[in-house]
Parts: C-alpha cells; structure tokens; sequence
C-alpha cells in the first residue's frame, strides 16, 4: 500500500509489510549515512561524509567522486557491461548493490541504483533517446520519491559551469547541475546577487527549481520566479528554449516543472548588483505577540523566520535578515515583540551547534552568506531528520499556526524544529504561491516513520479547511483529488507534459500517483 501523494512505505527504510519499518534494513541505513560529499562538519564535529570509496578504475569512464561508493566485483562488471551498452555514455558511473543509492536524509533507497552521468547537452540527448524510462536526479535533497525511479537516473553533476553573465539584461545563464552554493560566491565576485536563497546553498539549481523551493521574505517569490530562460531537452531527444519574454503561458507552466517536462540543461536568473545583510536572532516570543503583530514581524525584514517546537506557547526563535542599506536596515533593538536579542550566535535547534550555521549578531557581509541559515560546506538542519512543509494563502497564516499550536502534543515529541515564513505570490502555475502570497509553516521531524507518518494526516486535516498545499519535494499525505481541486493549473501543466514528453518517460510513481492520475 502506499501512502497518498507522498512515499511508498516500502521505500522508507525498506519497509517489508507496507505499513512499518524493519528495524534490520533501518540499522543499514543508519550504519550507511547519505553520501554527503560537501559537507564538512556536522554539528561541530569534523566528519567524512563521503563513503569510504574503493573504486577500480574504468578504462574511458572518468569516475566522479562525489559519486563513489566502495565498488564489489559484481559491480564492476555489470558497469563494464553497461560501459559496453551505451558507449554514448561518458563519463558512465554505476552504483553497487550493496550500498544502495539514497536521498540525502538517508531516509529514501532510490529504486534503482542505475545513475548514468552526463557531460555536455550531446551526452544528454544522446542518453535521453536511448532510454525508455529515466529521471534527472539533483543534489537529492528532497524527502519523498519525487525524484525516484525504477529504471534510470541522470545526473548532470559535471554539468556545473557558468555559461554566461549579461550585465546589462540583469541575467546569469549557469549549466543545470550547479548548485547555488557554485553559484553564488561567483556572482558576488562579479558585483551581482540574487533576490533569495533557501536555507541551505547546498542544493542544485534545476533541483530547486522545479520543485518551488523558497527562502523567506514576504516580498520575495521563491527561487523559481528568478528563472528567466530554461534550455530542456524533451523525451524525443530535441533541445527546447522556453523564455518569459517569449513563451507566454508555456514558459510559466514549465519552470515549477517537478521534473516532468525533459532535462533541463541551462538555467537563466534575473540578478541584481550585490548587497550586505545583517542578520539578527532573537530569543523567545510570546505566541500572543507573533498572533497579535504577525504581518508587522513579517515585514520588519527583508527575510524572517519564526522558529518554535510550539512547546510554552512561544516562538523559540527569530531569524531576521536585512539588507544593509538605506530603506532597508532594521532596527536592531534589544527586545522585539517580547523576544530578546541573541547575545551569540545560533541554530535553529537550539541544542545543535551554530558552527553550521550563517554568521548573525548583526556581523554584516554578503548576501549569499546571510540568506541562508546554513553555512557551504557544513551539514545543514540536522541531517538525520524527515521534513514536511505547508503552504497556507497569507491571509489564513495565524489561524493555520494556532490550528497546527493546538496539536502541539501530538507533535512536540517527534520534533525537531518548525519554522514559519514568508513567500511572495508568483505566476508559475505549479508553484504552490501561484497567484497569492503564502506563508509556509515546516516541520523538522525526528527520522521516526511510522510517528510521522501518522501525524501527517492530522496535521493536514486541521490545515484543509485553510487551502494548505505540501511542498512538493516534502513528506506528505495529502490525497490526489485534493491536490487536483487546489492547483487550478494542473490540467493545463498536464497537457505541457504531454507536449514534450507525450508516452512518459519522464513519470515515476510520484507524478503518476500525484499528477497524471485524475
Ligand atoms: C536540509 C534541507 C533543507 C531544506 N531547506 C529548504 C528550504 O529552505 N526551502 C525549501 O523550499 N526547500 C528546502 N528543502 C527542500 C529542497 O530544497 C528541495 O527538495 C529541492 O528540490 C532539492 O533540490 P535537489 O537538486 O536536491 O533535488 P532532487 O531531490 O535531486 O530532485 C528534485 C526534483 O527535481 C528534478 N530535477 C533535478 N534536476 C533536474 C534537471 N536538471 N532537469 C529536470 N528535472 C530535474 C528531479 O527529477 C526531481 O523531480 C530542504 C531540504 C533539505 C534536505
């Protein structure tokens, strides 16, 4: 059986009956952590998060390591076969069937270990003709089975380069695969930002693109509303450019695209001339003052976030990012609503060390190591977590918290952190922000299945009533007719599919179940 709109039980630590997890296959997981390769420092503690990797070199295939897995006989030879099988491929990387492939949280093996890797958009096209069934796999930061399939992965990971900086059409063109953490210091360097970041800069463009992800700031869209220009490659192999000067409609039903439209190989971003921000943490908000003053909070920055474990009827935390300049800077007081100010640095879990996370105190510096929470380089939030995110229309935000405070609970005890923010209504027909301004309340969870997995349908029952709508690449349960009567776009964002990759070689069982249902 599976669960509603989100993830196969079966895949969530191999679970065996459908309904709960065996313990052996959790040890595995567990004993195995996601291959992290840019991370550093976990919670203050220097950690190799890549695996130890035994890897036998490949005449022709040039090993990416960040990919690398300890590599048996077996393996080497079913790669040589492929090798043999699809000489198109180069670099061609596989990976073992011991040590399966996985998301980034560890809690998700991938469906198939298959993971072919491209260098150029000829590779992809090439590939992509080839091949019946396959998706495009990002930096796999996403929690569900979005990004899952049973046959074939590409990853575009070599893909990474900057392709071009127009400084007068306020544009960065970037190859598909770059992260923004690639991204960003290159931009500063050349006196340009972008409008926001995501908590964390560890994740890939395209990746982040297409499933709505946002930062916070309720003047700022999420990171999809910078897309200016996509380059795609359709299921039949052909190369598409979509534009928001050009394609109209198309283009914005594209852009939020989950991964069903094609490849995406080339990116445009509006920027704009780089700026400093501060960020300031405060500490302990009465819940009555964020209920009585919630959109003057939210507007006091550029970017805001309330953390709270809705334990005490309080906001544990206040994230405030501002710009540093004239009309921007916020006023950085001892108190604020009734919360105080930091007197060090932070992390949203307030056991975890700050070490990972984006310089605060009002230290000023650039945008791209502010907007963050997280710092390039070190684990991010907790690494050993489940995430769930609701978007709520901004006019039912704290009749949406105090519902989600009444449950407190049923949640505290599987909680990490939530956090609450801010997003800009936007145009892209599947962004959950289409056409209204949003507020998201998240949900940290402790990597406990079976407990998230019933908290899920209660939280979301309460939140119903208030239009919520999940993030797309987090956990939820929400059913398909609900997801079909809130995204008014979705028949049309089925035709597009359709138009590109009309016999679904692009579908998995997310957007099967989710999207091509009805
Ligand atoms: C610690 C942590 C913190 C997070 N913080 C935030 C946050 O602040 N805000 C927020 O909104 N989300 C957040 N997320 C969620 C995350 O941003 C999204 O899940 C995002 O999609 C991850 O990008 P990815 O490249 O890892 O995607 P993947 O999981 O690899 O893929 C996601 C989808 O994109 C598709 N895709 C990837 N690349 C391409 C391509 N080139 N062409 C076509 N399709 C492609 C995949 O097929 C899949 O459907 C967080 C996640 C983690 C783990």
């Amino acid at each position: 059986m599976l669960v509603p709109g989100s993830l196969p039980q079966s895949v969530i630590f191999g679970a065996e009956d459908g309904h709960s997890p065996s313990p052996s296959s959790a040890q595995r997981i567990q004993a195995h952590p996601a291959d992290r390769p840019d991370e550093k420092r976990r919670n203050g503690c220097t950690i190799g998060r890549a695996f130890e990797a035994k890897v036998e070199e490949i005449p022709g295939a040039k090993v990416d390591r960040a990919w690398t897995i300890a590599m048996n006989k077996r393996t080497f030879i079913r790669l040589f076969s492929a090798m043999m099988a699809s000489p198109v491929i180069s670099p061609l990387l596989a990976r073992a069937t011991k040590d399966k492939l996985s998301n980034w949280a560890g809690n998700l093996e991938y469906s198939t270990d298959r993971l072919y890797s491209a260098n150029s958009l000829e590779e992809v096209r090439k590939y992509v003709k080839k091949q019946h069934k396959l998706k495009v796999l990002g930096t796999r930061h996403c929690f569900n089975n979005i990004a899952d399939s049973t046959d074939n992965f590409l990853s575009l990971k070599p893909m990474d380069e900057l392709v071009a900086l127009d400084p007068e059409a306020h544009t960065v063109t970037v190859h598909a695969g770059m992260t923004y953490g690639q991204l960003c210091p290159l931009l500063h360097s050349k006196g340009f930002a972008l409008h926001n970041l995501a908590s964390l800069p560890h994740i890939s463009i395209a990746g982040a693109i297409s499933t709505a992800t946002h930062g916070s700031g309720e003047k700022n869209g999420n990171l999809a509303t910078a897309v200016s220009a996509l380059e795609i490659v359709t299921a039949a192999g052909e190369v598409i450019k979509l534009s928001r000067q050009r394609d109209g409609e198309a283009f914005l039903g594209a852009v939020v695209g989950l991964g069903a439209l094609g490849v995406i190989t080339v990116v445009t971003l509006d920027i704009q001339p780089s700026f400093l921000m501060r960020q300031y943490v405060y500490e302990n908000m009465p819940l009555a003052e964020m209920k009585e003053h919630f959109d003057t909070i939210q507007s006091s920055a550029y970017s805001v976030s309330l953390f709270t474990d809705w334990q005490n009827q309080r906001i544990s935390e206040i994230w405030l990012k501002s710009r540093v300049e004239e009309g921007h800077a916020f006023d950085a007081t001892p108190e604020f609503f009734g919360a105080q100010r930091a007197t060090k640095n932070l992390h949203p879990i307030a056991e975890l060390s700050a070490e990972n996370c984006t310089e605060q105190m009002g230290v000023p510096g650039p945008w791209y190591e502010r907007l963050p929470h997280f710092r390039m380089g070190f684990t991010p939030s907790a690494g050993k977590e489940l995430q769930t995110e609701y978007f709520v229309p901004r006019q039912n935000a704290v009749e949406a918290i105090l519902a989600v405070e009444r449950l407190r609970d049923q949640i505290s005890p599987h909680l990490m952190i939530s956090e609450i923010r801010a997003i800009a209504a936007d145009n892209l027909w599947l962004s959950p922000c289409y056409e209204q301004p949003c507020v998201t309340i998240h949900f940290t969870w402790k990597q406990d299945w079976p407990a998230v997995k019933m908290l899920m349908p209660l939280i979301e029952k309460e939140l119903a009533p208030l239009k919520a709508r999940p993030h797309w690449g987090k956990l939820f349960t929400m059913p398909p007719a609900e997801l079909h009567s809130i995204y008014k776009k979705l028949p049309d964002f089925i035709q597009l599919s359709k138009k590109y990759d009309p016999h679904g070689k692009f579908r998995n069982e997310f957007l099967g179940t989710n999207i091509f249902s009805s």
